[in-house]
């Protein structure tokens, strides 16, 4: 998650022509749920396990990757890492692109004001749909984190590997539904971006170089820190979601259904406004795909009192509540990918 930069007087300039969205009463059950009864899905999303998740978070947020600093080589470490998984998923990358990676390059950055970040890599892992393959969606999470200063690690156990084994973790149970027969009819591109703490520089990349058309993008879920609580909520089975309504009528209900079928977590949407002070709406990756009309949910734990301190380590997860809120993006991915219709963007 990055940092809050606008200051708050500004942001109130910047965002007073919007307006906040309520709560739609449009159903998802026009278009029949593509879950309903399916044995496929409920053994797919029990693929999905706190300690698979535990397992390559100690890896990912581990001092060896020097905090995943952009560019830096214990973040290409960690990239590593993450391609060998996909490839021994049987996961390959998507076609036009060649390889796992999408180089972004340091003069991109610079001009955004990353100032002498080096170049650095996005890494898109794919699963081609089996009835509508030109038709993608994305699952992301950056990968990168603040790095290392005066010695000290900055690990990014939530923030954000949390998203990053989040994001593995459900391309592991898609895989494994393919295997059993029943792959998801749409595509579903695994988009791990990097840049993001020094300005969501990895998603911007993308989506002004999309690998598919952006036309052709259905929905953007991003998962930005679902490891831990923060203090209004200690001990609460929830996660924030933000966003889900602005563009598409859709989206919340589907996301709701997905979450009654899973853990029912309690859905708090305390920040799903993109005029509240703390701007959640525009400080993650989401938000490049939102600003070029694809509808999108962010996922997210809250401000907690590790967050972007050195203390942000992986023995302070709860990898239960991490698998259960993988689990509900899971199965929201799962229902948009499957259903007989595309979700409608009907909003601006
Ligand atoms: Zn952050």
């Amino acid at each position: 998650m990055r940092k809050l930069l606008v200051p708050a007087f500004l942001a109130v300039i910047m965002t007073s022509c919007g307006t906040a969205k309520t709560a739609s009463d449009v159903s998802s059950s026009q278009n029949s749920s593509a879950v309903k009864g399916d044995k496929t899905f409920v053994s797919a999303y029990k693929e999905i396990k706190a300690a698979d998740l535990k397992k390559n978070l100690y890896v990912i947020a581990s001092d060896e990757m020097e905090g995943r600093d952009t560019g830096s080589p214990g973040q290409k470490r960690a990239g590593e890492y993450m391609v060998n998984y996909y490839k021994n998923l049987g996961i390959s990358f998507p076609k036009a692109l060649g390889s796992y990676y999408q180089k972004v390059p340091s003069d991109f950055m610079k001009k955004r004001g990353g100032s002498n970040l080096p170049d650095s890599e996005n890494i898109l892992a794919f699963i081609e749909g089996s009835e509508k393959p030109d038709e993608v969606v994305v699952v992301s999470a950056h990968y990168d984190h603040v790095g290392m200063q005066n010695g000290v690690v900055y690990n990014g156990a939530d923030d954000d590997g949390s998203g990053t084994v989040a994001v593995m973790e459900i391309a592991k149970a898609f895989q494994a539904a393919k295997k059993a027969g029943k792959g998801p009819k749409r595509s579903i591109l695994f988009l791990h971006v990097t840049g993001e703490e020094h300005g969501l520089f990895g998603s911007e990349y993308y989506t002004d170089n999309p690998v598919f058309p952006l036309a052709n993008t259905v929905v953007d879920l991003n998962i930005d820190m679902i490891g831990r609580d923060d203090p209004e909520n200690r001990g609460k089975q929830y996660v924030y979601v933000i966003g889900s309504e602005m563009l598409s009528s859709q989206l919340k209900v589907i996301n709701e259904e997905a979450n009654k079928r899973t853990n029912n977590l309690e859905l708090n949407y305390k920040y799903d406004d993109p005029n509240d002070p703390q701007r959640l709406y525009y400080r993650s990756d989401h938000y490049n795909f939102a600003k070029n009309n694809v509808p999108v949910a962010f996922f997210f734990d809250g401000i907690h009192e590790d967050y972007h301190k050195p203390t942000d380590d992986v023995e302070k997860i709860d990898y239960e509540l991490l698998a259960k809120r993988t689990q509900l993006v899971f199965a929201t991915a799962w229902e948009i990918a499957n259903r007989p219709d595309r979700i409608i963007v009907d909003k601006k």
